[in-house]
């Protein structure tokens, strides 16, 4: 296929995940389609409104809660904290071991039905207001709207040809981008290690080396993805986006432009009647300059729109200007637009039948898992055979089978266990060497392991296997549990 010059080109085609362009040779066949076109860097000017308070306020909220948390304490022990050197998970009173993942997959389930839930009453409002990457999005746009002016001042700098004073603002915007992702990096690990003793170590310069390498890519995934991917994280990695439209109905809160109100759109003198020949929309195309995707809300709902509202503050602001009703563009649900629907009759659609669905699961879920851990055991128990010693003659004529078994104290003090077997008659229990006749003493929040042996005399019974259970009791609590295994007689 020959090549074309730019000067021949056609028409461009918008698809979803790349532009193609066809450039036509000759009047009949030849076409050249190009799957990849650099992507327009966009610069969202800044805007203020009801919206954009909101937005501030939950950026507030959460940033507050990730970089406050881990400094909280709890007793002597950081309040949140997922050790993963201990294997510990710590919530506040909460003392978590690896086998009670369960709980951790409750709460991811929970969450993920939290956000159908929200989807289909509002849709976008996660992303658009606190999803980390749109967060940390506009902390970093926020840095460099300081450092470098808003949209057509940052639009100038980055045509103008390098200078002193634009190497200077360029750098002072990349050295803080890069001080508050590291920051970053370093809060995220201290959810995983204690995080005062992380500081001790980084102000004596002894951070491990696999410390510094999570500070190090957790801090240049957030100075990538909000410094320089944006908005095409939303676009085109993130999955949310591609399945939220299952979730989506004719009454799910969207942003919208109300097409009717707003068209024919066009410039005109502030005194112009709109109703005479021109819909309310002044084409001042701001709505397009703040949106932080670069898109056009007045071409109807689009994947790209991350639910952020700036277009609808940005716009209320014009429409105050030119003396018209604010709501040219809201949010509100297709069945509102297309059957001219009261905001009252919008808010009663919002108990349908999967807002009610998705409720009662979720209510369910909390409630499970709220009672599970309620009716929680302070301790767990493992009991393991060991398989390397099948069944053996011991002193006095006695037929043992060894075991391991484990305590994990999920509570904040030291614990007394008291053990006892059952399960044949004249079953005795050794630990470690020692007829068992004092407490088994297990310190705060720790697991202990312990050798055990079951003892029968030889010959009082078949051969064959019989179930034996385990009872292991607290002192403290005096609650008990139980575990089952099998005492082995050879022939
Ligand atoms: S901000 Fe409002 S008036 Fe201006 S172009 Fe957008 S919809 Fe039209
Ligand atoms: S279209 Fe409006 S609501 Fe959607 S992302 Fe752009 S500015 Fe935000």
């Amino acid at each position: 296929m020959k090549d074309v010059s730019p000067t021949e080109a056609a028409p461009k085609i918008q698809g979803k995940n790349a532009t193609k362009t066809l450039e036509k040779t000759t009047p009949l066949t030849e076409v050249v389609i190009s799957l990849y076109e650099a992507q327009e860097k966009i610069y969202p000017r800044s805007t203020s409104g009801f919206f954009t308070k909101w937005r501030w306020v939950m950026i507030w909220l959460t940033q507050l809660f990730f970089y406050g948390v881990p400094w909280i304490n709890w007793g002597h022990r950081q309040a949140l904290l997922f050790d993963l050197e201990t294997k510990r998970f710590y919530i506040f009173n909460l003392v978590l071991y690896p086998q009670d993942l369960i709980y951790l997959t409750a709460i991811l389930v929970i969450s993920a039905l939290s956000l159908f839930l929200f989807t289909a009453i509002a849709g976008r409002l996660w992303c658009g207001y606190t999803c980390p990457q749109t967060v940390y999005t506009e902390i970093f746009l926020w840095i460099e709207r300081k450092i470098e002016g808003d949209r057509a001042a940052r639009m100038k700098l980055d045509t103008a040809a390098m200078t002193t004073k634009k190497l200077v603002k360029k750098s002072c915007k990349h050295f803080a981008w890069i001080a508050f992702a590291l920051w970053t990096g370093f809060t995220f690990v201290g959810y995983f290690t204690p995080i005062r003793a992380l500081a001790n170590e980084l102000i004596h310069l002894n951070i491990s080396p696999w410390e510094t390498f999570w500070v190090c890519f957790y801090g240049f995934a957030t100075y990538g993805n909000a410094g320089f991917l944006r908005e095409q994280v939303c676009k085109y990695m993130c999955p949310y986006a591609r399945f939220q439209s299952a979730m989506f109905d004719d009454d799910t809160l969207v942003v919208t432009y109300d097409e009717a109100r707003g068209e024919p759109r066009g410039g005109r003198s502030r005194k112009l009647e709109t109703s005479k020949t021109l819909g309310s929309c002044i084409d001042c195309s701001l709505c397009v300059q703040v949106c932080p995707t670069g898109i056009d809300i007045r071409k109807g709902l689009q994947y790209e729109c991350i639910g952020c509202g700036a277009c609808a503050d940005v716009c209320d602001t014009v429409m105050d200007k030119m003396g018209y009703a604010r709501g040219l563009i809201k949010y509100s649900t297709q069945n509102t637009m297309t059957n001219k629907w009261s905001h009252k009759q919008m808010m009663q659609r919002i108990l349908r039948p999967r807002v009610i669905i998705y409720t009662s699961i979720l209510a369910f879920l909390v409630s499970a898992l709220l009672a599970s851990l309620w009716l929680r055991t302070p301790f767990r128990v493992d009991v393991i055979r060991d398989r390397g010693v099948m069944a053996r003659l011991a002193d006095g004529g006695m037929l043992e089978n060894v075991y391991r078994l484990q305590i994990m104290n999920g509570t904040e003090s030291i614990q007394h266990y008291q053990l006892n077997a059952t399960g044949i008659k004249g079953l005795l229990i050794e630990v470690d060497g020692t007829e068992i006749n004092q407490d088994v003493i297990v310190k705060p929040a720790e697991s202990r392991w312990l050798s055990l042996r079951l003892e029968i005399p030889d010959g009082s019974v078949e051969p064959g296997s019989y179930p034996v259970e385990f009872e292991i009791k607290s002192l403290q609590s005096k609650e008990t549990v139980t575990e089952k295994s099998i005492f082995l007689v050879p022939r």
